[in-house]
């Protein structure tokens, strides 16, 4: 049976051991729960918070991951040939980031959680079928 590439599962925001379950409690656009991660996975009960405070490593995919927006949004205007006023480069790299944060934080989580938890293929085929 075919499973979710880990890329797939990380974009989606997908438990990182079986791939199915939900890993935040809302979508990362809810200010009011942004970026919570799960205490448990709906589909497989993985326990998402290994230890205390373990989502504070996911700041430094978050630093990475919002750099290569801004070098994506420098990409683009030099695609269009908007790199001549520093203002204008500037103005769309901040609104940019502004827009996406949320979910920056979202897949900066994810991205950490997928580091350290394996992908299980017995007990995503178990979830699949119903059996878990
Ligand atoms: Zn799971």
């Amino acid at each position: 049976m075919k499973h979710k590439s880990m890329l797939v599962s990380i974009l989606t925001l997908k438990c990182p051991r079986c791939r199915q379950g939900a890993f935040l409690e809302a979508n990362p656009y809810k200010l009011s729960k942004m970026n919570k991660v799960r205490e448990h996975c709906p589909k497989c009960g993985l326990k998402y918070h290994i230890e205390p405070s373990f989502y504070t490593g996911s700041m430094y995919v978050s630093y990475g991951v919002g750099v290569a927006v801004a070098v994506a949004v420098f990409v683009i205007l030099a695609i269009f040939d908007l790199i001549d006023d520093p203002l204008i480069i500037f103005l769309a790299i901040l609104g940019t980031l502004i827009l996406t944060f949320p979910y920056i934080g979202a897949v900066s989580k994810s991205i950490w959680a997928h580091m350290f938890i394996k992908f299980d293929k017995d007990i995503a085929e178990k979830v699949k079928n119903g059996d878990l």
